[in-house]
């Protein structure tokens, strides 16, 4: 198969979808790899690895998309590339249809075959290509919430792990999926003293059995959320409810109850955040400050950190990538369930209901 690796043209999407080791697992099953010039520059891998796996540069992303059979990239294309996209072309990356209803018809009207990351999905409902991301904005949330912890920062000028004589930070983390679970591993590593919250009581008590000792687990009700924010240092928002914008469980009336300097840190914003208080921010300007309590609310965290992004997010895409460049899309999704759930948008028809649903059209 003819694959395109355009170069991501997004605001400050420095991701890219293949790597050069991608590239030469891609060559060895004897398809051609074509990538856009510059395509890897922002995750640190130059034109030059690329051709030494394998891969053709291309000068251009209209070059790029104009040979490719199947496109595969990170971010959902934006208006400048809708045109761009071609009937019957296999377009494989992150779409978030129900979230933009003008991309949901520039893909209908193109005809292509949109496979959204976004809703690859295993037997057991999870999402294996959003768990790499989750896992590196749960792991960043701590960096993130120790550096504005610091004074400089506006932070209260705690360290989260104190040192020898003197008390760790206290660090809630509302929510123990993929996001907090990473977050706590982080935060407990660093000395502090956690507290992870869920509704769910398996997994508080699966957390309970892995999680280090300096790592607690409470049930997630307001009466406790209310009561942990006292104390807490740094607080973590990683709760998700699929398919429904995130329930406000820090709400504007207890930031009156927290200690001056508390960070917020809402990964959960692009769900719409957790906290009452939050709206979305960018890694140019990624904090602002309500009754004494920093707010972190950028939604794009991995952005931050491409390198390891790439790294995480191909190491899951490629699997797939590969079936469908060795069966074509067709064959790879009938034997293989989790692609066919990928399946949004199929030569100008909808089929995947939650798209269908948020825009009211058939499916
Ligand atoms: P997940 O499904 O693995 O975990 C969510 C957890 O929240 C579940 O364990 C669930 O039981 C729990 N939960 C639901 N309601 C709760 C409540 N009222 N109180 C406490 N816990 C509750 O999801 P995830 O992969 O960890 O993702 C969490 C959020 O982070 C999502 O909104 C996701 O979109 C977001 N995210 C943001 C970024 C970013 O850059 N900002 C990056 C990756 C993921």
């Amino acid at each position: 198969m003819i694959i395109g690796v355009p170069k991501e043209i997004k605001t400050n999407e420095n991701r890219v979808a293949v790597t050069p080791a991608g590239v030469a697992e891609l060559k060895k099953h004897g398809h051609q790899v074509y990538v856009q010039a510059g395509a890897g520059e922002g995750s640190g891998f130059a034109d030059k690895t690329y051709i030494q796996a394998g891969a053709e540069i291309l000068p251009t992303i209209e070059a790029t998309y104009g040979i490719a059979e199947m496109i595969i990239k990170v971010k959902e294309p934006i208006a400048s590339e809708y045109g761009l996209i071609k009937e019957n072309q296999l377009v494989f990356t992150y779409f978030h249809f129900a979230s933009s209803e003008e991309l949901t018809h520039a893909m209908i009207k193109s005809k292509a075959i949109c496979l959204a990351y976004e809703t690859v999905e295993k037997s057991d409902r999870s999402l294996p290509l959003l768990v790499p991301m989750s896992e590196v904005a749960g792991r960043m949330s701590i960096q993130a919430g120790a550096k504005y912890l610091e004074k400089t920062h506006k932070g209260r000028g705690i360290l989260l792990g104190g040192v020898a004589g003197v008390k760790p930070a206290n660090v809630l983390v509302l929510g123990g999926g993929i996001v907090g679970t990473q977050a706590a591993k982080m935060a407990a590593g660093l000395g502090a003293n956690v507290t992870i919250m869920d509704i769910s009581l398996a997994r508080l008590r699966y957390l309970e059995d892995i999680m280090p000792t300096n790592v607690d687990t409470l049930v997630s009700n307001e009466y406790n959320i209310r009561e942990m924010v006292q104390s807490a240092d740094l607080i973590i928002g990683g709760v998700l409810i699929p398919g429904a914008k995130a329930p406000r469980l820090i709400t504007r009336d207890m930031l009156s109850t927290m200690k001056p300097g508390t960070v917020m840190v809402d990964v959960a914003i692009d769900q719409g955040g957790c906290f009452e208080t939050s709206k979305p921010t960018t890694h140019a300007d990624p904090v602002y400050i309500i009754d004494d309590v920093v707010h972190y609310c950028v939604a794009n965290m991995p952005g931050a950190v491409p390198y390891t992004s790439t790294l995480a997010l191909t190491n899951s895409t490629l699997p797939y990538a590969l079936q469908l460049a060795n069966k074509g899309w067709k064959k790879a999704c009938r034997e293989n369930h989790e692609l066919q759930l990928g399946l949004n948008v199929i030569n100008g028809d909808v089929v995947y209901n939650g798209v269908a649903e948020a825009w009211n059209l058939p499916l």
